[in-house]
């Protein structure tokens, strides 16, 4: 039986893109293995959203091409991002690549490395699926976890400057609400409880299928409307085993009335929300062509706080975008606080192939941008200190998702268990006993903050029925680590 590796880089859709590559692989009877050296095959899943991403797969292919030399039968294959934008290119720029794969052709891999077997040179399939969209499920690894993601859309029609997204993913298509709500009930049945749907622009969502009743207040002539907030609400009422739902990563000018709307009424729509803002210098957000101003952006987060009061925010920031000044920077930081966002993914400008904004240049020197990014970071971990501060001596809801990845005391052998509130707060329970909860929204007390989460006891009455309750025996994922 062939052993085949993954090694996954970049984005939570790169991590469920190898998901479905394992579930490929296995389904054609490849077993998975930890190590490269062990492997038959080893599967490269790249990135290419920034150039450090680049940079790091060059580096692992001179390392996979030494070890090709002692073991020539092994098979290496570049997929995603890169492989896209760089298509048969990598075969010729790069010693010991055999296949590249783009990540609408990742179904075709089994056949792609069956005619590798048979003595074929290498290939490169990077096709986007535009006539005929495929979804594949990710079955392989949900089994056994508490919180799953599932794919709503792919591809991206925004062209955001600096993105490259648009050109390796290729433009928006949806997957039908049907089978949407069917991979999640699915998942429910097998112990998921808690489902972050995902999409570049999760929130542009349309149902290709036409089955899906109108939200109540959607505005049909509102260009920013979608049927986001509908699918929403069919995910909540047709299954209702689902305990939490997120999503990730929806752009602002789909924030609309009838999605806030829908952030009131649904139960078990988290109280958080990944808003990218980007900047928040109307400037810097022209060039990066956001289509908003920082006062839209505004102005539908305090519609939002309105509709869900506590309703917590993060983001992603880019800084040293070309032409960006101290007083870009500082309207920035400004943003940061006057949202509260209580997490920043924060980037240092790079310049992207096949970008608009690779006509801008790139005029701000890289010691600069660290250090920009330094003062982004500090604010945003103060805020957040702040935050878990005030959260100290209340009692909150938490999905207990399963054991921590290490205890909560250095060197300490007490396992520890992990969970999240609505709010998207990190808890950690100091107990084994919490073993029998996982899967279960419980309400604990905050006993103490550290820096990016909290702690939380188990009371008595709680810690009997736990100790009581059958584990919900989560299993570790087994996928790789994410570079
Ligand atoms: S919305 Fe902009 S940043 Fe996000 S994937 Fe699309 S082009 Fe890229």
């Amino acid at each position: 039986m062939l052993r085949y590796a993954i090694t996954t880089f970049g984005c939570q859709m790169n991590v469920h893109d190898s998901e479905r590559m394992h579930g490929v692989l296995r389904g054609a009877g490849l077993s998975p293995v930890e190590g490269v050296a062990e492997a038959d095959v080893v599967v490269l899943n790249t990135c290419s959203v920034r150039e450090k991403a680049e940079q790091k797969l060059r580096s692992e292919l001179g390392r996979l091409a030494k070890l090709k030399r002692d073991k020539p039968e092994m098979l290496v294959v570049v997929a995603g991002c890169v492989a896209q934008q760089e298509g048969e290119k990598l075969l010729k720029a790069s010693r010991g690549v055999d296949l590249v794969v783009g990540p609408d052709n990742i179904a075709e891999l089994p056949a792609l490395l069956e005619e590798l077997g048979h003595g074929s040179p290498p290939l490169s399939r990077t096709v986007f699926d535009l006539e005929a969209p495929r979804f594949l499920t990710a079955t392989s690894l949900a089994s056994g976890t508490v919180t799953s993601f599932v794919t709503t859309m792919k591809g991206c029609d925004e062209r955001c400057s600096f993105c490259i997204v648009p050109y390796t993913r290729g433009p928006e298509r949806y997957r039908s609400s049907d089978e949407i709500v069917a991979e999640i009930a699915g998942l429910c049945d097998r112990g998921v409880r808690e489902i972050t749907l995902l999409g570049q622009t999760v929130n542009s969502y349309k149902d290709p299928s036409g089955l899906l009743p109108r939200a109540p207040d959607a505005d049909a002539s509102d260009p920013d409307e979608s049927e986001f907030a509908a699918l929403l609400r069919a995910i909540a009422a047709r299954v209702p085993a689902l305990l939490r739902l997120r999503y990730t990563s929806p752009h602002p000018r789909h924030l609309t009335p009838s999605l806030i709307r829908a952030h009131a009424e649904i139960g078990i729509l988290a109280r958080h929300v990944h808003l990218p803002v980007q900047s928040g210098s109307d400037r810097m957000l022209k060039r990066m062509i956001r289509r908003y101003t920082r006062a839209d952006y505004v102005a539908r987060v305090a519609r939002l706080r309105e509709a869900v009061p506590g309703v917590t925010l993060s983001t992603d920031l880019i800084v040293g975008f070309p032409g960006e000044t101290e007083a870009d920077l500082e309207a920035t930081l400004s943003l940061v606080e006057e949202v509260g966002f209580l997490g920043v993914f924060g980037f240092k400008y790079s310049p992207r192939p096949h970008t608009p904004a690779l006509k801008l240049g790139d005029d701000v020197p890289e010691a600069e941008k660290s250090a920009r990014l330094a003062r982004v970071f500090a604010l945003s971990e103060s805020l957040l200190a702040r935050h878990l501060e005030s959260l100290v001596g209340t009692r909150q809801d938490v999905l207990v998702e399963g054991p921590a990845k290490r205890p909560l005391e250095a060197g300490g052998e007490r396992a520890t268990f992990t969970g999240r509130t609505a709010r998207n707060e990190i808890v950690h329970i100091d107990d084994p006993a919490a073993r029998g909860l996982v899967g279960e929204v419980v309400t604990v007390p905050i006993v103490r903050s550290l820096k990016h989460s909290l702690v939380a006891e188990l009371e008595p009455a709680l810690r009997a029925r736990a100790s009581e309750r059958a584990p919900h025996q989560p299993k570790a994922r087994s996928l790789p680590l994410v570079r």
